[in-house]
């Protein structure tokens, strides 16, 4: 605790669990802040924005500002700010094959877009004589979480990255499954990156964690020294990796998807500093 002024969390499996609150979270987030440490919170989901993500955190009785908050729907709008999108490409629009959360940042920074969850395949429409007809003007496509997709927003993205020039192909996460329910695991948007590479045989370009642009951007704004930041997460590939590849330390808890036993098997290669049960562990209980 001592060596550590800033800790990021990872929201879904440290905080919430779907729409309910982690143990003894909300007391714990008190005391760090008591004890003068900065609390940062890093979602890979992006079907809300940073907007959409303060009034979750409200619903749950969380005292959290929107600027503390860092979803990979945000990350979205950041990466269009920093390689100047609305600049470099005069005119060009995004296609948005996601849900709300995308399209709020891009209307918060300014830059149009199409699809989206206004789209149930009548972006798409065939013509007559089998052809399906694109906006040329598409200069990135943004795939995020998207509970409607389907064959015609696949093939609208498939057809902006093969057939418009320059056209970036931007993927907000890659999680394998997702938790959106306790009952099973669900189908996360490494399945919807999952189908637009497998058409198009383009990698894309990742801003949720495990990729740099997040931290990059909280360090730089906050102006943070990262030998001095824990992040704190509950996925060994996403969360782990992004502090362990980014030069923080990592505290991996078992209030999420990882068990102990996955995390101490031979075939796990990912290895936090520290781990606990949750968070509520930070703080040792004062004897009676
Ligand atoms: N994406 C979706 C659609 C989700 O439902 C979740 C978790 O519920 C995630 C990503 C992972 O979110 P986090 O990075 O907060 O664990
Ligand atoms: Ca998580």
């Amino acid at each position: 605790m001592n060596e550590v002024d800033v800790f990021i969390f990872d929201c879904d499996g440290v905080i919430w669990r779907g729409d309910s609150v982690i143990d003894n979270v909300k007391e714990t987030l008190a005391k760090l802040r008591k004890e003068g440490k900065k609390c940062f919170f890093v979602t890979n989901n992006s079907t809300k924005s940073r907007a959409g993500y303060k009034k979750k955190f409200d619903s749950l009785g969380l005292d959290v500002a929107a600027e503390e908050i860092f979803s990979s729907s945000f990350a979205v709008a950041a990466h269009f700010e920093q390689t100047k999108f609305l600049e470099k490409k005069p005119g060009k629009k995004v296609f948005v094959l996601g849900e709300i959360g995308v399209c709020d940042e891009l209307d918060m920074i300014g830059v149009p877009w199409i699809g989206g969850p206004q789209d149930e395949g009548k972006v798409a429409p065939m013509q007559p004589g089998g052809k399906v007809d694109h906006d040329h003007d598409v200069g990135a496509v943004v795939v995020g979480f998207d509970r409607h997709i389907n064959y015609y927003k696949i093939q609208y993205a498939q057809l902006c990255i093969n057939e418009n020039e320059d056209c970036e192909f931007i993927a907000t996460n890659l999680d394998a499954v997702t938790h959106l329910t306790d009952a099973q695991e669900w189908a996360g948007n490494g399945s919807m990156v999952g189908a637009i590479k497998g058409c198009t045989g383009q990698e894309p370009n990742l801003v949720g964690k495990p990729s740099s642009l997040m931290i990059d951007y909280i360090a730089d704004k906050e102006n943070l020294d990262r030998s001095k930041i824990c992040m704190v997460g509950d996925r060994l590939d996403t969360d782990i990796l992004f502090g362990a590849n980014n030069g923080l330390k990592t505290c991996l808890v078992l209030s999420g998807v990882t068990s102990e036993e996955k995390l101490l098997s031979d075939e796990n290669k990912v290895t936090p500093d520290f781990y606990a049960d949750s968070i509520a562990d930070f703080f040792v209980k004062e004897a009676a």
